[in-house]
């Protein structure tokens, strides 16, 4: 006999997208078990720069059910949005395992079997909201690990200030190299070089004081033909020729390369001031390191206190799906934002596609998505059943509300 229970479902990460998603479900009477890796919600935040400050408008920060706190005006602080975090978590009604880190993944009869650090589950559904942002991506420069100098991701960037005198080297300058670089602005590095094959698409905060992404739900209506010709005259328009200063664009357009390759915008608050003034400077590609140096593309060498790896994120689901093919080459899956997979059933995935209105709004779609899916599969399962057993009047039986394990 099957034990895994009807509708069941285990949301893996505690993060916004796993909430939106448990809330969603529990909404529907389903039963849910969260299982976070880390001992409290909100983690990758609160070790983020103290500074930081969404780059989303308050009106696309809320979450099913809880708005966005208005404190802060139009961009909530870090403190906020953990703060948000926590209370949208302590009013879920479901449980949260926390310190249970998901190792394995296998299918099972109907469902799933998870292998945790402390122990197996097993659910019909498994909604995996590990974040597009779990694993920072070092490249492996020859000779990196010998650099006599600091060589750190953008991901462990803490408090800026600490780089006043110091050298700098950021090597990319996508959403976070540009979020890091406008908090260099702000501070007294000795020197700032920004070594790039290519400049990110980058537009201001605001506009004659207007917040540009307060205009989100806009651009996610419009196709890239219209946007990416209509994000580069804003570029020239408000930041000026930026080759000027060595930023080359890339070829494909800023909408093409959020909405194909997932690559965000950068959004400019301080950056560019300083690159016109001459504070910050564009080298080319890190080669390798060697002692205390590091070579670039051209054949000059550069001797930085610091290096700053703004080289990108990995979702890190190989491991636990690499055999399933339901990974793109970039380990993303195919599926993203809760959409149903017809091959895989009873798998979903939440919170791997930037979208125009930020990752909270899309932590709301892919909860509705899944939520409305896993309970229509609840719905016919039982249905099929009653059919089965000539009955059916008793389609709609409400599943026990239960722990997934
Ligand atoms: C510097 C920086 C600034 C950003 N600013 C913005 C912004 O302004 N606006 C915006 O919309 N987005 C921003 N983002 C993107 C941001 O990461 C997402 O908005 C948001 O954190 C995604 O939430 P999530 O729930 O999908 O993933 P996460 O917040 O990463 O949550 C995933 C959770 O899953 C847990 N987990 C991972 N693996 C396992 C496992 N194997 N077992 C159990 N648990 C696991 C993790 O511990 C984590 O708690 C920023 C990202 C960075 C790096």
């Amino acid at each position: 006999m099957n034990r895994i229970k009807r509708g069941s479902t285990i949301v893996i990460g505690a993060g916004l997208s796993g909430l939106a998603a448990a809330h969603a479900l529990t909404e529907r009477g389903l039963p849910v078990t969260v299982l976070e890796a880390r001992d409290r919600v909100a983690d990758p935040w609160r070790n983020r720069h103290p500074a930081l400050r969404l780059n989303i408008h308050r009106k696309f920060a809320g979450l099913p059910g809880q708005a966005a706190p208005k404190s802060d005006g139009t961009y909530l602080k870090r403190d906020t949005v953990v703060a948000h975090l926590e209370r949208y978590a302590a009013r879920l009604n479901a449980p949260i395992h926390f310190g249970v880190a998901v190792t394995a993944v296998v299918r099972i009869g109907t469902g799933w079997r998870v292998t945790t650090n402390a122990s197996e589950y097993e659910a019909e559904n498994l909604v995996l909201a590990t974040g597009r942002d779990s694993i920072p991506d070092m490249p492996d420069w020859p000779g990196h690990d010998a650099f006599a100098g600091e060589l750190l991701h953008v991901a462990d960037l803490g408090d800026v200030s600490r780089f006043d005198g110091k050298r700098v080297l950021v090597v990319g300058a996508g959403n976070s190299g540009t979020d890091a670089l406008n908090h260099l602005s702000r501070h007294n590095p000795a020197e700032v070089m920004v070594s790039l094959r290519y400049g990110p698409a980058v537009v201001p905060k605001s506009i004659f004081g207007y917040p540009i992404h307060g205009l989100a739900r806009v651009f996610a209506a419009l196709p890239n033909a219209v946007l990416d010709p209509a994000f580069r005259l804003t570029e020239r328009l408000f930041l000026g020729d930026l080759r000027r200063y060595g930023l080359t664009s890339h070829p494909d357009g800023g909408s093409t390369r959020l909405l194909r390759d997932g690559v965000t915008f950068a959004i400019d608050e301080g950056f560019v001031a300083a690159l016109k003034a001459g504070r910050f400077r564009i080298v080319p590609r890190v080669e390798g390191f060697s002692g205390d140096t590091v070579a670039l593309a051209d054949g000059s060498v550069y001797r930085p206190d610091i290096v700053i790896a703004a080289t990108g994120y990995r979702t890190g689901l190989e491991p636990l799906f690499g055999q399933l093919g339901v990974l793109d080459e970039n380990g993303r899956p195919h599926h993203p934002m809760g959409e149903r997979d017809p091959k895989r059933p009873g798998l979903w995935f939440a919170g791997f596609k930037p979208i125009y209105t930020g990752f909270f709004d899309a932590a709301g779609i892919a909860a509705s998505r899944i939520a409305t899916g896993i309970a229509a599969d609840a719905r016919h399962v039982t249905h099929s059943k009653t059919s089965d057993m000539r009955a059916p009047h008793v389609a709609h039986q409400r599943p026990a509300p239960a722990d997934a394990s």
